[in-house]
């Protein structure tokens, strides 16, 4: 067969194997892009355990409705700034939208505060519709229906409609706890359910919401973490030992108000309380990382949960030397037992 090049859709279909991995990675591409967008409410509502449905509306910006058509093509952003080294916001590849649309049904509406009326534009297993005019709320509705049904093969590894209604949750209050200002709700017929009120700015808007997604009993059994090394500094919050858990998912990592998921902290908040928790124990963390862009590298994969530290060195000493003084100060010492 003569050399050619794979179709769009081919191609898109190929890159949303890497960045939609199940229900929870098309909320977390929707919810960053509301955020991205300004939003200060967003609401994401669930079917399925989001295999028959997931819609995410917010009150950002809106897309204006020439753009829409941009919106849904590959590697088309509004967000780079033409500097790798240089990036704010959470989504930047411009990769999501026409990911998602080329292995479900998408449909966009949206509009912005200067346009009388709304707009909306249909994907449909990376077929694109022409965009027609619909009434909409300023700001976007994305929905998203029957996801996978274009790749069989990806929809047979899901794991059941519970689990990955769990997973979509764990993914809207891992990014509520970096954004306390902005209300977040989770509903629809996924019994899962979220309703997260603004929290309000600085460390009290953040602690607040702490306790509205990790509980009450998280804030009054956590100790406040601060510290700073070279320039990088390390803050929020780890559960006294005996306030420990089974599993590590109540670990919320973030780097530069980034939500990670990064070896490196967890190995470093293991080692932190090597000497207060036995193996099979694990502390509820909600800590923010923050130091200079050029430190870290958050281009690592497609999902960006995953980033390169220039001196992993320090950042893994600065958490276990931070955890470690944290514990002492408050005078917790080695064989304190973890129970629930
Ligand atoms: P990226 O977020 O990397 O730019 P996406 O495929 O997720 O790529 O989105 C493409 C573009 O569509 C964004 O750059 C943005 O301009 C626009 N967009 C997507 N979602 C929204 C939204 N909820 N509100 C406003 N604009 C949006
Ligand atoms: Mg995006």
């Amino acid at each position: 067969m003569p050399i050619r090049p794979l179709s769009e859709t081919m191609v898109n279909q190929i890159a949303a194997g890497e960045v939609i991995e199940r229900p929870a990675s098309v909320v977390k591409e929707l919810v960053e892009n509301a955020l991205d967008a300004g939003a200060t409410r967003v609401d994401v509502a669930t079917a399925g355990g989001g295999l028959s449905l997931i819609r995410v509306t917010d009150d950002g910006s809106g897309i204006p409705e020439a753009e829409l058509s941009l919106a849904v093509a590959r590697h088309c952003t509004s967000k780079l700034t033409d500097d790798i080294n240089d990036i704010r916001a959470l989504g930047f590849r411009g990769e999501a939208l026409p990911s998602i649309g080329s292995v479900s049904k998408l449909a966009i509406r949206s509009r912005t505060a200067e346009a009388e009326n709304g707009a909306e534009i249909a994907v449909d297993g990376g077929r694109v519709a022409s965009v027609r005019p619909a009434p909409a709320n300023r700001g976007t509705l994305v929905e998203v229906r029957d996801l996978f049904f274009a790749t069989p093969a990806r929809l047979k590894f899901m794991k059941g409609e519970r689990a990955e209604a769990t997973a979509i949750a764990d993914t809207v209050k891992r990014i509520a706890i970096a954004f306390p200002e902005v209300r977040f709700s989770l509903s629809g017929p996924d019994r899962s359910t979220l309703d997260l009120a603004p929290a309000g700015e600085g460390p009290e808007g953040r602690l607040a919401r702490v306790a509205q997604v990790l509980g009450r009993e998280f804030a009054e059994n956590s100790l406040a973490v601060d510290a700073l090394r070279e320039g990088v500094r390390l803050d929020g919050y780890i559960s006294i030992p005996a306030y420990s858990r089974a599993n590590a998912l109540q670990q919320f990592a973030y780097v530069n108000g980034r939500p990670v998921r990064d070896k490196l902290i967890a190995g470093a908040l293991r080692a932190g309380f090597a000497d207060v928790l036995p193996r099979d124990r694990h502390p509820v963390t909600a800590l923010f990382l923050t130091l200079d862009p050029a430190l870290v590298d958050v281009n690592v994969h497609p999902a960006k949960s995953d980033v390169r530290f220039r001196d992993p060195g320090l950042v893994r000493g600065l958490i276990v030397g931070a955890i470690r003084e944290t514990l002492a100060r408050s005078g917790i010492r080695a064989a304190t037992s973890g129970a629930d």
